[in-house]
């Protein structure tokens, strides 16, 4: 007998955990998502730690080194090209899409609605109730609100909860390894690579290939390079030639030539030699914008936010898989054994907690108030040493403070 009916908006990571781990504590539901097709792979490596291995497990992934590519550790290079530092630290870089395929297996194509957006949420006796843009009005006991950080269900239910512009972006690249130089690729082929410019650093590492390839020779090369720029710079960053500004994320082909050219210019001024050779190796750099937010409430009524909709952090973490997983699996517990209270305090504790990390770990980067306590902070997480051993680190926990 089912325990109830779930609808979850969102049919990616969060979504998807939250589909597993429900069904299999008993509940009915159905996912629905935007997309009409599958989800494309979100295009970077995944870094792992402890936390991750946990919260697949709950959902049956077993990862295991041959599910991504194995750095030793990290290595900062000095602008002339030498080697400032390194930090030992074996870890797999695995890769999105391999669990989003593995999740997607688990939930039958009949309770997976592709082509399907969230346009509204309306109340109902005991319930509430699903409508989306095509009409379709679904009814449920609870809704969960799985549709990442610029969610509708979110801009519904707490309308005063928007991801903020933390000051800076991230340049990124992802390309065929062929493309690197050898000499290069040999030096930074076992770890994530980094380097220090003025307005933030740069970072890169190995990660599977087109369809989760992980044979030497057709992985990708995956790299980002933070620039602290005002609002105004992001907007100049997000409109193409046409004048047209592209705020939800600019399409890579539509990003101005000469901005391209621009950043090249300032790695070859700022970045190490063998930094630059990557750069200058990617056929078509793209941007993306940093926001951050955590909620204050995860539960309204009968709406449950999850994963990025409930929280996003930023990317230094790498933690936005699983938390997303942890999530859902403890909130599948919580719905199943009425404790709902307890679970929203946790994760919302959990989720200030990887925000306030990211924040920390960004702090040296984008706007410096002039505060003693926030330059101290800022010197600290820009420590060689610091910045090497705390950025997606194996050890989150080491870093959360709870
Ligand atoms: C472009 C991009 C790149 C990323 N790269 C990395 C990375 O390299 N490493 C990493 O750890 N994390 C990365 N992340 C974050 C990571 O993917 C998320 O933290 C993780 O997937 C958990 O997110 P989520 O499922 O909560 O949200 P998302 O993965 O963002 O999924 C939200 C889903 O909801 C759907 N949706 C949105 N609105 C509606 C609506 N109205 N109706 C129905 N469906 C809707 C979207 O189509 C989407 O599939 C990336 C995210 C994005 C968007």
């Amino acid at each position: 007998m089912s325990r109830g009916r779930i609808v979850i908006v969102g049919g990616s990571m969060a979504g998807l955990f939250a589909a597993v781990a429900l069904r299999a504590r008993g509940f009915e539901v159905s996912v629905h998502e935007r997309a009409g097709e599958a989800l494309a792979n979100r295009g970077a490596g995944i870094a792992t730690h402890r936390e991750l291995y946990d919260a697949v497990r709950t959902a049956g992934i077993e990862l295991r080194d041959e599910m991504g590519v194995e750095s030793r550790g990290r290595i900062l290079f000095d602008r002339d090209g030498s080697i400032r530092h390194t930090h030992e630290m074996p870890q797999i870089m695995t890769s999105w899409g391999l669990i989003y395929r593995f999740l997607r297996a688990q939930v039958a194509d009949d309770v997976y609605h592709g082509g399907a957006t969230l346009s509204g949420i309306e109340p109902a006796a005991d319930g509430v109730t699903a409508v989306f843009a095509d009409g379709q009005r679904v009814a449920a006991d609870w809704l969960i609100g799985a549709d990442g950080a610029r969610s509708t269900v979110r801009a519904l239910v707490a309308p005063e909860i928007v991801p903020a512009y933390v000051g800076y972006f991230g340049w990124r690249g992802l390309f065929d390894e062929a493309r690197v130089p050898p000499a290069v690729l040999q030096q930074v082929a076992e770890r994530m690579a980094f380097g220090m410019a003025p307005g933030g650093h740069w970072l890169g590492y190995l990660v599977a290939g087109p369809d989760d390839d992980l044979t030497p020779g057709r992985r990708w090369y995956n790299w980002g390079w933070y620039r602290t720029a005002d609002a105004d710079s992001l907007r100049d960053h997000l409109t193409d030639a046409a004048g047209v500004c592209h705020e939800a994320g600019i399409p890579h082909h539509l990003i101005r030539p000469e901005l391209v050219e621009a950043m090249r210019a300032e790695a070859r001024a700022s970045l190490a030699p063998q930094i630059q050779a990557i750069v200058d190796a990617t056929p078509q750099p793209f941007l993306q914008g940093m926001f951050d937010f955590a909620s204050e409430r995860l539960v309204h009524d009968r709406v449950i936010l999850i994963g990025d909709a409930a929280a996003t952090a930023r990317p230094h973490v790498g933690m936005g898989v699983s938390k997303a997983a942890e999530d859902a699996s403890t909130l599948a517990a919580a719905l199943a054994e009425d404790t709902l209270d307890e679970w929203q305090a946790a994760r919302l504790r959990y989720a200030h907690a990887v925000v306030a990390w990211g924040r920390d770990l960004g702090s040296y980067i984008g706007p410096q108030p002039d505060d003693p306590a926030h330059r101290t902070r800022a010197a600290h997480f820009q420590r060689p040493e610091v910045l090497l051993a705390a950025t997606a680190a194996t050890n989150p926990a080491a870093y959360l403070g709870i």
